[in-house]
């Protein structure tokens, strides 16, 4: 059996395509233009490929977007100060500060001074406390993607076993809290999880993010699972998933591609949450 490839890509395209129509009517009605400003510490090549991604797309979307780009060795206090500041400024909607940032900086700090109405990334600790608390506010755009690829595909979670592979607080508690709040039996993963492929084998839908290229075969897949791989390993020979997908699409019954999959829908989020900012913000819709 050959898995379903579920298209990222073809997602994305009508997520942005419905943010763009929805850009134009809220411009209509409120007078003004969504903005999002990004902030990038440093120079590092993959981040900046990200920030430039993220450009081009708010301009598609009809999202202004402006960017501030920092020295490499900027202060604590400074950068504290200037996403304080972004946070003071009415004329703009939604503040990403891309991570990871340079050692010498605290990002959850960072994070923690972003104003939680603008936190399109929906890291800060108000936007990660309304999902625990099973009301969402500004959701993490990853996590959100992958909610959109299952619901675009169909899969109907009430009941059904998830197995989330990651702990972390970009990836993979919010996309379990998502998960949950859609009604599957949750099972989270991570480093000290006792043999990974036989709680994996159990999952109806799989979302894998680890950032362990291949680490998961067609052992860790219950025939006829939906298989979610957030993960994106560069290796020498181009971008790998966390999971084996030739072995996986064997026994799955739908799978994501990577590159193609849930990367494309993160943009598209954000996207999606930098007009949700603005439509709470000032009471537009
Ligand atoms: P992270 O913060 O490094 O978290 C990785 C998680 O995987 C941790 O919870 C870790 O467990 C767990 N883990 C590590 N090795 C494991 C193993 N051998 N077995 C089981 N669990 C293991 O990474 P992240 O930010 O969540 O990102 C995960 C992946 O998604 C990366 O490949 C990243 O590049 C990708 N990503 C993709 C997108 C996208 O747009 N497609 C967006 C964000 C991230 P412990 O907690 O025990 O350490």
């Amino acid at each position: 059996m050959a898995a379903r490839v579920i298209d990222g890509k073809a997602v994305a395209a009508a997520v942005k395509e419905r943010v763009k129509v929805d850009v134009a009517a809220y411009e209509a009605e409120s007078g003004r233009t969504p903005q999002l400003v990004t902030v990038l510490v440093g120079e590092d090549p993959a981040s900046e490929i990200y920030i430039r991604g993220k450009h081009k797309a708010s301009g598609e979307a009809g999202i202004r977007s402006a960017h501030h780009g920092l020295d490499a060795a900027t202060r604590q206090e400074d950068l504290e100060q200037l996403v304080t500041a972004l946070g003071a400024d009415d004329d703009i909607d939604g503040i990403l500060v891309q991570l990871p940032l340079p050692d010498h900086l605290d990002s959850d700090r960072v994070v923690a001074r972003i104003d939680p109405a603008k936190d399109v990334d929906g890291l800060t600790p108000i936007n990660a406390g309304l999902l625990a608390h099973g009301t969402p506010g500004l959701v993490p755009c990853t996590p959100a993607g992958v909610m959109e690829l299952l619901a675009h595909e169909g899969v109907d979670l009430e009941g059904a076993e998830a197995v989330v592979i990651g702990r972390s607080k970009l990836v993979g508690v919010p996309v379990a809290r998502l998960l949950l709040m859609a009604n599957a039996t949750v099972t989270i993963c991570h480093s000290r999880t006792r043999d990974l492929d036989t709680v994996c084998a159990r999952a109806d839908v799989l979302v894998a993010a680890v950032g362990v290229p291949r680490l998961l075969g067609a052992a860790a897949v219950k025939p006829g699972a939906v298989v979610i791989d957030v993960g994106m390993n560069r290796l020498e020979d181009g971008l790998a998933g966390d999971v084996d997908y030739d072995a996986a699409a064997e026994v799955a019954s739908a799978i994501t591609p990577v590159p193609g999959g849930v990367g494309p829908m993160t943009i598209a989020m954000l996207l999606h949450n930098t007009l949700q900012a603005a439509r709470a913000r000032t009471g537009h819709s």
